[in-house]
């Protein structure tokens, strides 16, 4: 039996996209896992990463982080999205590092750390102008107490790191606020007696970007996959020498002709102008297409590009295929990506950027969306 849909995803990309980001900045890279490697699946995205010279991890959650210790995996991982409430002890035990982004957190932490006996490893994350992690007014408490508390042996402050809000926007002036807010803020840790061994602060857009903000490592999410972190500002993946890769295929359930005038799906939303032969395609809503997608996304099934037509559902959507089509039930239609066999070239193909702007979105959506129910299949 063959799958109704797949995720194809090339680690052999992944490795190249890894070795390439790293040797154009010169600095060592984290790669950023979270949301099961942006859709790729876990462990075998961090293994290639580490394979490719990655030399750190970074996960949202602290279960990620944990997955991957389970996974075998023995690099140093940080975790950064992790509520006060979060089983702190087990992460001190399994050495994995974690963000401080508030005096809470600290204490949370720091408290963890006293019921093991042993010190927890972990970032100061500061809040220079995103408004959203990182600590902003707190910031000199923050340092201070951070101090205290490495002097107790209870933590050791590996990391100083912040986030940019707009990255992708090379040359904006809010960077340079941001920079300027982190390089104060080092300071205010350094008066305090803080010496990290680590500072960052760049993501895939500042490593592409802004060569000033790059630090000691740099922080590689998007990239990594081999997209373009901003299609409108930062151009398409081929511009950035990046390699895609994720390529997603489902199997047409039905061919069949249908008269012009045939209104397509639910709500009637779209009508055939002209007589025409329709594919049902074996993924909807609930597999992650985009409900909002229009006509500009669909799929390459030959070597023709076949739009959507109607409204997506939740297990299958409708595309037009046109008169003259072969495709016939059980062949595969790619919704992102060529079957590299074809001969297609990759312009004709469908993106996670032509699938991002067809649903009014971005290409992190569109890969991280992918429900667990489609398979993931690698090669590479
Ligand atoms: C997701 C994330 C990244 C990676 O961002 P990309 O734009 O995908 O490179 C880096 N740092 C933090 C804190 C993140 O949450």
């Amino acid at each position: 039996m063959e799958n109704r849909a797949e995720v194809l995803v090339d680690l052999g990309a992944i490795r190249e996209n890894v070795k390439y980001l790293m040797a154009r900045s010169g600095k060592p890279a984290l790669a950023v896992v979270k949301a099961d490697g942006y859709g790729h699946g876990l462990l075998p995205v961090a293994s290639s990463a580490l394979s490719a010279g990655a030399s750190w991890l970074g996960v949202a959650l602290l279960e990620e982080a944990q997955a991957l210790r389970q996974g075998g995996i023995s690099a140093p991982i940080i975790a950064w999205l992790t509520p006060v409430t979060d089983d702190f002890a087990s992460a001190i035990v399994e050495e994995i590092d974690i963000a401080i982004p508030s005096l809470a957190h600290l204490e949370a932490i720091t408290s963890a750390a006293r019921s093991t006996g042993k010190c927890a490893r972990v970032h100061l994350e500061v809040d220079t102008g995103m408004s959203r992690g990182g600590a902003l007014s707190e910031w000199s408490e923050l340092v201070r107490r951070a101090k205290d508390y490495q002097d107790l042996g209870s933590i050791k402050v590996i990391g100083v790191w912040s986030h940019f809000a707009r990255a992708d926007e090379s040359g904006h002036e809010f960077n340079k606020k941001q920079l300027d807010n982190f390089n104060n803020a080092l300071l205010t840790a350094k008066d305090a007696g803080i010496s990290p061994e680590i500072i960052h602060l760049s993501n895939s857009a500042a490593a592409i970007n802004d060569s000033n903000a790059h630090f000691d490592l740099l922080r590689l999410g998007i990239a990594i996959y081999g997209l373009s972190p901003d299609f409108l500002f930062m151009g398409s993946s081929e511009k950035l020498n990046l390699k895609p890769a994720m390529s997603i295929r489902a199997k047409i359930h039905l061919v069949k002709d249908v008269p012009a005038g045939s209104q397509v799906g639910y709500g009637g939303s779209a009508m055939t102008k002209v007589d025409t032969k329709l594919g049902v395609i074996a993924m909807g809503y609930a597999d992650g297409i985009p409900r909002s997608a229009n006509s500009d996304a669909g799929v390459l099934v030959g070597n023709k590009r076949a739009p959507i037509i109607g409204r997506v559902s939740m297990d299958q959507f409708v595309v037009d295929l046109g008169r003259d089509s072969s495709a016939k039930a059980g062949d595969w239609a790619y919704i992102i990506g060529s079957n590299p066999s074809d001969s297609y070239t990759s312009a004709s193909s469908y993106t996670a950027d032509s699938w991002a702007s067809a649903s009014a979105t971005i290409n992190y959506e569109i890969v991280t969306r992918i429900a667990a129910r489609v398979k993931r299949i690698y090669h590479g």
